[in-house]
Parts: C-alpha cells; sequence; structure tokens
C-alpha cells in the first residue's frame, strides 16, 4: 500500500507532538467552519435511521500522534453533544505511526469510545456504510509513493519545478486521490460528511510557504553535494512524495468522482490568525519533525541531518520569501457529503 514516513514519534523537543503548532493553528483556522457544517449538512435522524443505530462513527484519516487529532474530533462533536447519540472515534494513520503515544494520551475525559485503524487511507479500511464523519487534516498531500520515472534535478517538487516534472506530480495525486474518495465513498453512510483541510496552492499560483520551503530543502541538498556529503545521483534519483495541489485540480478529481456533493470549498489563510509573517526559524524547526523520516529514509540518517542543520542559515532568506507570501491563502477547506 505505497510508503509511509511517519511524523517523529515521542514527546520529545523534536517530536511531532511538540512540533505540530502550525498544523493546530490551521484546524483553529476551520473550526468554526466545521461545527457550523456539522449543524448545517448533518441529518442526525436520517443517518442513524438508515443505519440503524444511534452510534455516530467518525474517523481521523492521518491522525499522526496527537494533540491536534484529539481537538480535530472534539470539534466535531461539540455540536451534536445535545443529541442522545453515542460517538465511536477511529484514529487512522500508517501502521508505522506511533499509536502508543497516540493511546495513551487520548484526553482522560473523552465524549467517545476511541480505537486505532492502522493501514493506508488510500484503500479499504472499514467496512460499507459504517461512517457517518470522515476527516483528514494536512495528510492528503502525501503521496502514496512519488511519481515514476521522473528525473527531478533539484530531487524536490518545490515551486520551480520543470512541467513534466509538475505534471507526473499531478498525475500521481489524482490517481491517490481518487483511490482515497472510492474508499471513502463505501465507508461513509449516504447523508454522511468529509472534511478535507490540506495545504493547496491558488489557481493560477505556483508558490506557496510550504513549496518555498521544499526548494531550500533542494538548495541544502545541492550544496551538500558540492560539499561531497552526497552523490547528485542520489539527489537525481530522490521524489518528496508530497503534492501541494490548485484548488481547481481539487474540484476536478471530485467532480470526476462524482460520489460526493461538495458543500463548501474554500482556500483560508491561517497565518492570518498570527501577528506578521511566519517565523520562518520556527517553521523551520517545526517541519523537520513532519519532514525528517522520509530524507533519512532515502538518504541516511546523517545526510538527512546534515541536510536540515544546512536549512538553518538559509533562515533570512527563507523569512523574506514568507513576507512576499503572506497574503496568500493556502489552506484547502472542503466540506463534502456523500450522496
Ligand atoms: N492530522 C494531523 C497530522 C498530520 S501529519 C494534524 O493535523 O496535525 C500527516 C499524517 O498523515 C502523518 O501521520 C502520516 O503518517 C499520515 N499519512 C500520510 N499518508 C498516509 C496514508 N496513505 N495512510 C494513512 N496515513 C497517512
Amino acid at each position: 500500500m505505497g510508503e509511509s514516513f511517519p511524523m517523529k514519534s515521542g514527546d520529545d523537543s523534536h517530536s511531532y507532538s511538540k512540533n505540530s503548532l502550525y498544523q493546530k493553528l490551521a484546524s483553529d483556522t476551520v473550526k468554526e467552519m466545521i461545527q457550523e457544517s456539522v449543524i448545517k449538512y448533518l441529518d442526525t435522524d436520517k443517518v442513524t435511521s438508515s443505519m440503524g443505530s444511534t452510534t455516530i462513527a467518525l474517523a481521523d484519516f492521518g491522525c499522526s500522534i496527537g494533540p491536534n487529532t484529539f481537538l480535530a474530533v472534539q470539534n466535531l462533536i461539540q455540536p451534536l453533544q445535545t443529541k442522545n447519540l453515542e460517538f465511536q472515534v477511529f484514529f487512522n494513520d500508517h501502521f508505522s505511526n506511533d499509536f502508543n503515544t497516540l493511546l495513551t494520551s487520548l484526553p482522560p475525559e473523552r465524549p467517545y469510545h476511541a480505537a486505532a485503524v492502522g493501514g493506508s487511507f488510500y484503500g479499504r479500511l472499514f467496512p460499507r456504510n459504517s461512517l457517518t464523519i470522515a476527516y483528514s487534516s494536512q495528510s492528503l498531500h502525501w503521496l502514496s509513493k512519488p511519481p515514476q520515472g521522473v528525473n527531478n534535478e533539484a530531487g524536490i517538487h518545490g515551486s520551480g519545478a520543470p512541467e513534466p516534472v509538475a505534471r507526473a506530480y499531478s498525475a500521481q495525486f489524482e490517481a491517490d486521490l481518487g483511490c482515497f474518495l472510492d474508499a471513502r465513498a463505501e465507508e461513509i453512510v449516504s447523508g454522511g460528511l468529509m472534511f478535507l483541510v490540506m495545504p493547496a496552492t491558488p489557481d493560477g499560483l505556483t508558490q506557496t510557504e510550504l513549496s518555498a520551503l521544499f526548494d531550500f530543502y533542494g538548495y541544502s541538498l545541492m550544496d551538500l553535494a558540492d560539499k561531497g556529503v552526497v552523490e547528485k545521483s542520489r539527489i537525481e534519483e530522490f521524489n518528496l512524495p508530497i503534492h501541494i495541489p490548485r484548488l481547481g485540480e481539487m474540484r476536478e478529481v471530485i467532480e470526476k468522482n462524482g460520489c460526493f456533493r461538495i458543500e463548501r470549498m474554500e482556500l483560508t489563510n491561517p497565518k492570518s490568525k498570527v501577528a506578521g509573517p511566519l517565523d520562518a526559524a520556527n517553521v523551520v524547526t517545526h517541519m523537520r519533525s513532519a519532514m525528517e523520516g522520509v530524507f533519512a529514509a532515502h538518504f541516511g540518517a546523517s545526510v538527512a541531518d546534515q541536510m536540515f542543520d544546512n536549512v538553518v542559515p538559509m533562515t533570512p532568506r527563507i523569512a523574506d520569501c514568507f513576507k512576499a507570501l503572506h497574503h496568500i491563502s493556502n489552506q484547502l477547506f472542503v466540506v463534502l457529503t456523500r450522496k
């Protein structure tokens, strides 16, 4: 089922659980929109009677190890808590995810039953018509694998990828998202809801903070090649399995799948919640906990370490890029209902 590069496990200072603040900001931004949408689009009477049960099953696809997933689940459940319902929450991620950290840090006072479900969300994970609400945040830009047969000199599909590389990435993304939607279409009951939150690029633009940061990862690798730390050919063989879709690209894949009605689809700007541009030094550290695994798997831990260390002195240049991109809304928020 493709490759997996879990977020850094445990809870030390480099771990994902201590370094997912930007993701938290991103989910805080959509909190109200999620709660409104649950009230507006979910007919709980209809769904529970068609399922023959007053249990609402929710799943978070790509939950990582917390704490954001707990906040997300709380947001989804809160508008429904006044009703006479029970909640079953499934936390999904790759098998290699640190589910121990996740499960041992579950909020002690939680209005739901919790279970972990390992496996790739690009395939089926649940029985037919068993889910009422599906949620996925900051996960669907991870491809099941890098596009094949692509020779990308810089190794990174940042903002300046040549046309054939960009096309290959789009094709892989469309195939993967298609699989995700097919699987969820089977699992989600008619009238059920799906929320997708992920990085995206406005139509007509090529750069966001994330792709700019990836460019700097590329510069850092090239630097290491010049210093003889890593072979240029190793860099050419590497393709980061991440694609940041355009808004229109996302809409096309969802419409092509045809099983879901698009209730809401827009770009938000979580950065507008912080005063001034993103703190580049902070982002550089934060992103490391999410990205280290994928570089270490290809280049080995030592090169990956040097690659990330080498990005730190580039922070002032990264900060300039972030300043220029601050006004751009780069987070996609999608609400779908299962037809
Ligand atoms: N939703 C959390 C975590 C995002 S990090 C938050 O908003 O903070 C992205 C997560 O997606 C990682 O834990 C990664 O392992 C997971 N992921 C990526 N591809 C996946 C796949 N194909 N199947 C399941 N999980 C996947």
